[in-house]
């Protein structure tokens, strides 16, 4: 059993834990939105160009987009989970690339991920995840389903939601929103993409956590 370097002392996190970043997988890591899109296209073929735009987390609040109540888009989405979207959906740009370069920094990466917020298909969603996850190289640590992301505590966290960031300041925790239209309200420190600038100053920020709403990236 290793030791604690002296200089993440003020990281604890658990027994032997420092320098623990919580990820978020949906909107920060993979184009969840990108892949409902395709699947409305492919299945009733509209043009994605018209779906609108993304102002608004949900779906069915947001301009645009073909669905119509929060019905309409468990049902979508649960058909495209069974057409395995979670085996299949794009990387947020750079993502892969941003990670395993983190992970050699020594920051231990913990994914935590809501995706179970629809029963029936959790085999294939467990399933799915880790081979998109090892698909496209993203190197982890532990994989977390449950969208309790308050119940575990990490040096920095990583969301996009704009309810995940409020119910984890509320405990006092350290949240990085990474940006997307629907979070544009949600105060900083904020990524705005995976480049190495956004990346450095992830790195800053796990040594010295910013006092202002700081802006990382291109
Ligand atoms: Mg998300």
């Amino acid at each position: 059993m290793g030791r604690i370097p002296a200089q993440y002392e003020n990281q604890r996190v658990g027994i032997m834990g420092y320098r623990v970043l919580d990820l978020d997988l949906d909107g920060v890591c993979a184009d969840y939105r990108g892949a409902i899109a395709d699947y409305l296209a492919r299945t009733r073929g509209l043009d994605p160009r018209t779906f609108g735009t993304n102002d608004s987390y949900n779906f069915y609040t947001a301009p645009g987009w073909p669905i119509r109540n929060n019905a309409e888009y468990l049902a979508v989405h649960r058909a495209a989970e069974a057409e395995h979207l979670y085996a299949t959906m794009r990387p947020i740009p750079g993502a892969p690339e941003a990670l395993r370069r983190l992970a050699a920094e020594h920051v231990y990466i913990r994914i935590v991920t809501h995706r179970l917020f629809v029963s029936g298909q959790h085999r294939a969603v467990v399933s799915d995840t880790a081979a998109w996850l090892d698909a496209n190289g993203i190197p982890y640590m532990s994989l977390c389903f449950t969208g309790l992301k308050d119940s575990i505590g990490a040096t920095v966290h990583i969301d996009d939601s704009p309810g995940n960031v409020a119910v984890l300041r509320a405990a006092g925790q350290h949240v990085v929103v990474f940006d997307q239209p629907y979070n544009r309200a949600v105060p900083g420190p904020r990524m705005l993409d995976w480049s190495d600038a956004a990346v450095d100053s992830l790195l800053e920020w796990f040594e010295r956590w910013p006092s202002d709403a700081a802006v990382a990236g291109a």
